[in-house]
């Protein structure tokens, strides 16, 4: 099933396609004159307009995206919400206290959305009972034996496991060994923003289908979008790495292509020959392996396919080649769900930089901008989301302080060059993948 809804690459594959249609809101086709705009509704641009309503009462928040809501990286992750970051390689005690700081604003993104999607009931498989992080081949055994030592010196609880009881909880032979942090949350991360805009406070506006095309200089800023202009005191852009389209950040940030696949739901026996975790999440710790889930509603899904793609999502095409090494890195884990056929397969781009930071601040007079997250965005996302809105509002928070910590992006040459380094880049996570592909 394939609806465009713009120009902006788009496709109702994967966790949205297991929802019910959501009802869009309308387009933007008037001007306007208001004292807030933030650009891009995923999870960085939902909760930066929530905080904003909550910060300025009194004030209409423009809220614009230039697709449907779901259908960016926000709706199309893998559902991990994470409390305690992965960082490769051994622990170095200079870099303890950014540890720290990450895993802070990882935790305030957690309780933030905790929060949000209590209060509002959001119906998104939210489980908060963290998840296990896992290693196959020599690679990953040793990045093993660093993730101890890192999750010892931040003193995070965890559970080791040897790869018998790998097995009994999650059904592979294939893990030699792993931990299960008890922090971080599942999610169906479709049915998260789908209800986080649908409980936006009411002086929040959400336009969808409404790209904006150009932001000019000077004070009030303008935004030009296809059919209205909106005038506008400040703006927040959080189009993640989409922001090089106005000419933000474009030589620091670019498009990783994922792409992952869903088995039907798994019948009583195949659940049966599956471990004793009725539902759990599995991170590798090689960057290139693959990431897994047992959902709540009993379907496996696994993702072990990144690359530089233009930062567009793939072809139908493109993804049924692509299932094709889902399906071996499956069958290798669940030889007795060989037969299970895969019923989605879906793709999704990640905002990346090279250095692997995150980018928050002001770009120049009234125009701020949060995002790029390597994968790791959606309770960073959250916070940063969040932390941005105080900051253009002159607020000041520990967030606030932790996120303009962020170490500052490194440089990538332009296009022809760009497109070399970005394909280097990717390819280069999965250097010594091995098993844990
Ligand atoms: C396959 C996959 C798996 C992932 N798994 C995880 C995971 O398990 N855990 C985790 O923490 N992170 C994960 N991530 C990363 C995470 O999804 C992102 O870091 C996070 O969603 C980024 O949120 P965002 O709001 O900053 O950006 P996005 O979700 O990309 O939202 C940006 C929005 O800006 C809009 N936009 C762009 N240009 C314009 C414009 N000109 N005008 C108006 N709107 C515009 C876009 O349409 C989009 O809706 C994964 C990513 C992918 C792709």
């Amino acid at each position: 099933m394939t609806a465009a809804c713009n120009s902006f690459s788009t496709d109702r594959h994967g966790w949205a396609e297991l929802l019910p249609e959501r009802q869009f809101t309308p387009a933007l086709n008037n001007d306007q004159r208001v004292p807030w705009t933030v650009v891009g509704a995923g999870l960085t641009g939902l909760a930066c307009a929530r905080r904003l309503a909550e910060l300025h009462p009194e004030h209409n928040i423009l809220l614009l995206d230039a697709r449907c809501v779901g259908q960016a990286a926000s709706g199309r992750n893998s559902g991990f919400v994470v409390a305690t970051s992965q960082f490769p390689g051994a622990v170095a005690a200079d870099q303890v206290d950014n540890y720290r700081r990450i895993n802070r604003i990882n935790l305030a993104g957690l309780e933030l959305l905790g929060t949000q999607v209590a209060e509002n009931n959001i119906d998104c498989q939210w489980r908060r009972d963290g998840f296990h992080h896992v290693a196959a081949g020599t690679t990953a055994l040793k990045e093993y034996q660093h993730f101890l030592n890192y999750l010892e010196v931040l003193e995070v609880e965890h559970q080791p496991l040897d790869k018998r009881a790998m097995h009994e909880s999650l059904g592979t032979r294939l893990y030699q060994a792993g931990t299960h942090i008890g922090d971080g949350a599942l999610v169906q991360p479709a049915a998260l923003v789908y209800g986080l805009a649908d409980s936006l406070p009411a002086n929040v506006s959400l336009h969808e289908q409404s790209p904006v095309l150009e932001v000019g200089q000077g004070s009030p800023v303008k935004l030009r979008l296809a059919t209205a202009t909106v005038t506008t005191d400040k703006v927040i852009l959080a189009m993640n790495f989409e922001s090089a389209s106005l000419g933000f950040l474009n030589s620091y940030m670019v498009g990783s292509t994922l792409a992952g696949s869903f088995t039907r739901k798994l019948e009583q026996q195949e659940l049966e020959s599956l471990g004793s975790l009725t539902e759990w999440g599995a991170i590798s710790l090689h960057s290139g392996g693959a990431t897994l889930r047992l959902t709540a509603d009993h379907r496996i899904s696994i993702r072990n396919t990144a690359e530089y793609h233009g930062s567009v999502l793939l072809t139908d095409h493109e993804l049924a080649k692509r299932q094709s090494i889902h399906r071996a890195a499956f069958n290798k884990r669940f030889p007795q769900l060989a037969e299970v056929p895969f019923e989605f397969g879906w793709s999704g781009v990640e905002g990346i930089s090279r250095n692997g930071t995150n980018f928050f601040g002001r770009q120049r007079t009234n125009v701020y901008l949060a995002g790029g997250y390597n994968g790791s965005g959606v309770s960073r996302g959250t916070a940063f989301g969040t932390a941005i809105a105080d900051y253009a509002s002159g607020e000041t928070s520990q967030t606030v302080s932790d996120c303009l910590a962020s170490a500052p992006g490194a440089w990538m040459p332009p296009r022809p060059l760009l497109d070399i380094a970005a394909f280097i880049r990717v390819r280069s996570r999965f250097k010594d993948v091995g098993l844990d592909r």
